[in-house]
């Protein structure tokens, strides 16, 4: 695959294998269920925001850690195949890649454990080796699935180097001001800037509230992704809802990481907020009429299409 040229995304996060078992019903404590049906696939927020990336048509380098195991062969193998720079992929000898196990019932409820392995090792030190990387970059992005201070030190370099931070927040936790006040475009859904704020989020006006109180904390902009509606889009000059597309919706699976992946890409392309935020919408929006995570992530031709282009 040839790499598309320009100022390139750089994104630090987890690279997990989710391993699925679909069954009547999720099993309770002490019990096993018979019958079930077993898949895997490629996942972790690190890497689906990554592959979003590279297939919205960014140039986008992968900082990760996956263990020395046949899980971690498979993972980098799918990741070249998408055209990401894989340089500061480190594997680690003492940990295994990361894994997810999921049981999903018929009626699609899920119960989920997560080993996070290797992803657990990605340090401060890893961060520094791809100093250059993100520094050059336009656009680094991250979310929750590594240690913090691996966040933090990503999120330093890159401002110090005029480098614009996504930080997606994650699996929701409450996050420090000093993290906050380094980041260009906080992107929480309901849950967590509820988690964040202590607010309430379930809309657009008390999102608007939580996104002023995280602009307080130093955030520059905060998106609020509200699912089907859309999402609460506040800047220092105000605040307004940008409506997502109507599709049908078959798994949500991954709609933030594709989100995600896909604004980090258009802004790294210098196209105004609104628009790239419209851009997202797109890509997230393909994305849900599809089952899985990663495979159901669409191409640059499939979201330009969707926005008439
Ligand atoms: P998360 O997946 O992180 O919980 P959301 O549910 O807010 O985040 O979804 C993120 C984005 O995915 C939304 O802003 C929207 O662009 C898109 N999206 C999610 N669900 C739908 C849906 N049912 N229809 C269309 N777009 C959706």
């Amino acid at each position: 695959m040839s790499r598309p040229t320009g100022k390139s995304v750089v994104v630090v996060g987890s690279s997990n294998t989710d391993m699925i078992l679909r069954v009547a019903r999720v099993p309770r404590p002490g019990e096993t269920l018979l019958g079930g049906e077993f898949s895997t696939a490629p996942g972790g927020k690190g890497a689906n925001q990554a592959v979003a990336a590279a297939r919205a048509g960014g140039r986008v380098s992968f900082v990760a850690r996956l263990g020395r195991d046949p899980l971690g062969d498979a993972a980098l193998a799918g990741f070249r195949k998408e055209g990401m720079g894989l340089s500061r992929v480190v594997r680690d000898r003492g940990r295994p890649s990361g894994v997810a196990l999921i049981f999903v019932g018929a009626d699609g409820e899920n119960s989920i454990g997560v080993a996070g392995g290797a992803n657990q090792r990605l340090s401060p030190a890893d961060v520094s080796a791809a100093r250059g990387l993100i520094s050059g970059a336009r656009v680094l992005l991250v979310q929750l699935e590594t240690p913090l201070r691996t966040v933090e030190a990503a999120a330093r370099i890159a401002r110090a180097a005029g480098v614009d931070v996504i930080l997606n927040p994650a699996p929701a936790r409450p996050l420090p001001s000093a993290l906050l006040r380094n980041v260009s475009i906080l992107t929480p859904n309901e849950t967590e800037a509820s988690v964040l704020t202590g607010v309430r989020v379930t809309g657009a006006a008390s999102a608007a509230r939580a996104a002023r109180i995280l602009m307080r904390r130093g955030v520059g902009t905060v998106i609020v992704t509200l699912g089907a509606r859309g999402a609460l889009v506040a800047t220092r000059g105000g605040s307004q809802v940008i409506p997502g597309f109507k599709v049908r919706a078959v798994d949500t699976t991954a709609a933030g990481d594709v989100f995600n992946g896909a604004l980090a890409v258009r802004l790294a392309e210098n196209c105004p907020l609104g628009a790239a935020v419209r851009f997202a919408h797109a890509a997230a929006a393909i994305s849900v009429t599809r089952r899985g995570a990663q495979p159901s992530i669409p191409a640059r031709s499939e979201i330009d299409a969707l926005l008439g282009k």
